[in-house]
């Protein structure tokens, strides 16, 4: 395994970066680690399986960003923060990282020089080149490459990139983001197409994927079809169920579903993951599927409202979990099914104890290992409703909000497919 190189002789930022914590222990132990975790904390719950681990747990991370500035003494430098700091560790080559992606990196280094390309320094706020941010496609080996500067104007921008298809032709777009900001967000709102579509594609599940700069997509699309499969599992479709695909990105979770519901609505905040939703349904044929672009708890609550019907709900929400709005109103609906799938146990185990105290059961926990090496745990949890239904979700709850707020007319996500 290419990886024990790494555990005979550590990787030489170990210190510094801080992502691989685990990078001290074996494998195997890793993975009974990360099942403690997931057990301490949802044990009292449901049954918590054993994780499900990767076979080649190394070079998995398929999102590559690598920031550019100014060491101590002035040299450029490209790499990552080092934990908790603004100091940029140089890394040349990464365990976890995507292999094509060191070196394209390589390669932009060498033509800043060739190029005269000043990087970005954060205390003048003077220099361009800020970030570099690398996608590709596991299965279909596109590769996005996305240049971000601190202003628009970027001198033999042209030549540059040529330059940069020329050493690697496996590039297949390159995008420059404009990000004039002071604060740490990596991509700022202007972008601009240099070569290629603009976005990548990959393919999970037996579906195709597009993949814009800003949209979320899992990093390690091994395991994220591992846990795609074990979403739709527990979901225990039929064909005839109304779904929901709550916090859906670019429609994946609802995509692989739909071959066996009768309908899913996926709701998602961000605009840009949206239209990729809407163009991956297209793409893949999917015609029983419609997306919002709504905050998920709004959009949930007024399908209570309306007293929609909804069958089976996915919810993937972010690292800090779904909103007591939404919980609230997935109570009201009442699904047969809730898939919940996390990449925070703690937070999770926060909202399932809010599901509890609403009316549901804990079934099962399967952690899955999303980020070899690294501390985090992802897992995806089903619930069931207990046999009765509650009568009052505050007593119950201690939500914000009472049953009485989610009366009232259907504020309507916008449809967008
Ligand atoms: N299910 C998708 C995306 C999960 S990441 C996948 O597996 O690829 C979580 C997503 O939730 C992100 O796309 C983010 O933009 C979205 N999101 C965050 N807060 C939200 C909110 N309040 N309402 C709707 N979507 C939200």
């Amino acid at each position: 395994m290419a990886g024990e190189r790494f555990q005979t002789g550590p990787c030489p930022y170990y210190k510094q970066c801080g992502g691989c914590k685990y990078l001290h222990l074996s494998y195997e132990k890793q993975l009974e680690e990360k099942r403690r975790t997931v057990r301490e904390l949802m044990q009292s719950h449901c049954k918590v399986h054993p994780v499900i681990g990767m076979e080649e747990p190394w070079h998995y991370r398929h999102k590559v960003i690598s920031a550019f500035g100014l060491d101590e003494r002035g040299v450029p430098v490209s790499g990552i923060y080092e934990e908790r700091s603004h100091r940029i560790v140089r890394v040349e080559r990464c365990a976890i990282e995507a292999p094509e992606a060191d070196a394209i990196l390589q390669t932009v280094r060498g033509l800043l020089r060739s190029f005269k390309i000043q990087v970005y320094d954060e205390d003048s706020g003077r220099g361009l080149l800020r970030y570099v941010l690398i996608r590709s496609g596991r299965f279909t080996g596109q590769v996005m490459v996305v240049l971000v500067t601190a202003s628009p104007v970027f001198p033999s921008r042209r030549n540059f990139v040529e330059a940069l298809l020329k050493a690697h032709p496996e590039i297949t777009t390159v995008v420059q983001n404009v990000n004039a900001r002071t604060d740490s967000l990596i991509l700022g709102d202007r972008y601009q197409t240099l070569y290629g579509k603009g976005y990548i594609e990959d393919a999970l599940c037996g579906c195709r994927f597009r993949i814009s700069p800003a949209s979320f997509y899992q990093v390690n699309p091994v395991q994220a079809q591992k846990l795609y499969e074990k979403a739709v599992e527990l979901a225990g479709l039929t064909g005839k169920e109304t779904a929901v695909d709550a916090y859906c990105g670019t429609g994946t979770i609802g995509i692989v579903a739909a071959g066996r519901a009768g309908k899913v609505l996926g709701v998602e905040s961000n605009p840009e993951a949206v239209r990729d939703a809407v163009a991956n349904a297209k793409e893949n044929g999917v015609k029983n599927i419609r997306f919002y672009r709504d905050d998920a708890g709004h959009f949930l609550k007024s399908c209570a409202a309306d007293g929609e019907r909804v069958d089976v709900l996915f919810l993937d929400p972010p690292r800090a979990g779904s909103s007591p709005e939404f919980l609230e109103a997935a109570s009201l609906l009442r699904p047969s099914r809730i898939v919940y799938v996390s990449c925070d146990p703690v937070t999770l185990e926060r909202d399932v104890g809010l599901l509890e105290k609403a009316g549901y059961w804990a079934r099962e926990v399967w952690p899955v290992d999303m980020f070899p090496w690294t501390g985090s745990t992802e897992a995806v949890c089903l619930l069931e409703p207990k046999a009765k239904p509650q009568k009052n979700f505050r007593r119950n709850g201690g939500y914000r909000d009472g049953r009485a707020e989610a009366k009232g007319k259907h504020a309507k996500g916008e449809g967008i497919h």
